[in-house]
């Protein structure tokens, strides 16, 4: 995987400038800067694991968040005040109406095999993982836990009684607004809703909170931006995207019109790309062979940035992939970045045969979440207190490698 994605990713800089595109023949896909002056690394560097920390624990204040009940609709309301407070602006609701198809009979569908510890062999079909590609090695069951009781801890338990119900819903976002380009923008997404009766601290606190904390730096008065960026908070991710879908099936046929004409607001800029956040902190490997998992973050722990190579927007996406690569390279202060071509299960599918796609994960989501990499997955144990600074840290290196690629994307400066 060296000379392909090399030359597409020379392609796509081309395009940005030819000074870029000089620059693409460093191994990072990044224009060399002087460190003194880059004004990137300023803004990354406002970036801090505590701050971090801070906003998944204001989540999980709310439970797991589940989608219609009080405690996700309050989880809506505390966001949009947060954003607010960073001064983020163009902050508006997504509504739309959610009624759960009637119960299936069989298996969901694409629900992983699992529950079979250190067996990954068998059929022609076995292994084969959602989104392509095969798990390989040791897995775990994997599933929704639905049972109330499973919560050893009975104020969180209380906390998450209240049952869902179908009707209507509603997500937040805000923008940061282009100062040349404001008809263009980029869309960082991450879910805030959960289920499984724990504080969905992982999933997705993690990956709510790192957009949250790069509209907060973005949002701040000496940040200036070429282009625009709109951080979205999508619900409904858990019942099958239909929060992202929602945005999609409203918004795509407003992108980049002028509204009122001539006062150069644009309600909904052309989309550039879209880029998930979902599950950032926890990586520590393989199930061993008995089902148990190592209890620390593993030392090679990695961001894997997926681009679904099945989708019409392949091309750009992983042109996409390789600038969010060289950024992780550049700026991430302690873990390294992957790519993969196997995207999935996740808020930025329905636009993925749209505008280039990525998702930025703490494993690859088919063939190791799937497998069982992360036992807290959709369980009573996704809580704030599980997870150390070394599975914290995780997140804080995805929001630096995509602050870092947003902000050349984007062409962000500082005013001194
Ligand atoms: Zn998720």
């Amino acid at each position: 995987m060296t000379t392909k994605p090399l030359i597409a990713a020379l392609g796509l800089i081309a395009t940005l400038g030819a000074a870029q595109a000089a620059a693409a023949q460093s191994s990072t896909f990044l224009p060399p800067s002087d460190t003194a002056l880059d004004a990137v690394k300023d803004l990354v560097g406002r970036l801090d694991l505590e701050q971090y920390k801070a906003t998944i624990k204001g989540l999980t204040q709310f439970g797991d968040r589940r989608q219609g009940t009080d405690r996700n609709r309050q989880a809506v309301d505390w966001i949009e005040a947060q954003l607010k407070s960073y001064g983020c602006q163009d902050i508006g609701r997504i509504k739309y109406e959610y009624q759960p198809a009637p119960p299936r009979t069989t298996t969901a569908a694409g629900a992983p095999a699992g529950g079979r510890p250190g067996g990954a062999g068998g059929g022609a079909n076995r292994g084969q993982a959602q989104g392509g590609g095969r798990i390989r090695g040791n897995r775990t069951r994997t599933g929704v836990n639905t049972d109330s009781l499973a919560q050893p801890d009975t104020a969180l338990r209380r906390l998450n009684s209240q049952p869902t119900t179908p009707g209507p819903r509603e997500e937040v976002y805000c923008t940061k607004v282009g100062a040349t380009h404001p008809q263009e923008m980029y869309i960082i997404g991450g879910h805030m809703d959960g289920h499984g009766w724990g504080e969905a601290a992982n999933d997705d606190g993690s990956g709510t909170a790192l957009v949250m904390e790069l509209a907060r730096v973005f949002s701040m008065p000496d940040v200036q931006t070429d282009r625009s960026i709109r951080f979205a908070l999508w619900n409904n991710e858990e019942t099958g995207l239909n929060g992202a879908r929602a945005y999609v099936e409203q918004r795509a046929k407003l992108q980049g019109i002028e509204s009122p004409k001539g006062s150069k607001k644009y309600p909904e800029p052309k989309w550039l790309g879209m880029i998930q956040h979902d599950m950032m902190m926890f990586d520590h490997g393989m199930p061993r062979a008995d089902g148990t998992m190592s209890p620390e973050q593993r030392p090679e722990a990695d961001v894997n940035i997926e681009f679904q190579s099945n989708s019409k927007m392949a091309e750009g996406s992983q042109k996409l992939a390789w600038i969010f690569l060289g950024a992780n390279e550049k700026y991430a202060t302690d873990y390294p970045a992957q790519v993969g071509p196997h995207m999935t299960n996740t808020d930025s599918a329905p636009f993925q045969d749209l505008i280039p796609s990525l998702s930025l994960r703490e494993n690859e989501r088919g063939r190791e979440i799937g497998a069982g990499w992360d036992p807290q997955w959709h369980q009573p144990t996704d809580r704030y207190s599980t997870y150390s600074d070394k599975d914290f840290r995780l997140g804080l290196n995805a929001a630096q490698t995509t602050l870092g690629a947003l902000g050349h994307l984007v062409g962000a400066t500082v005013k001194k």
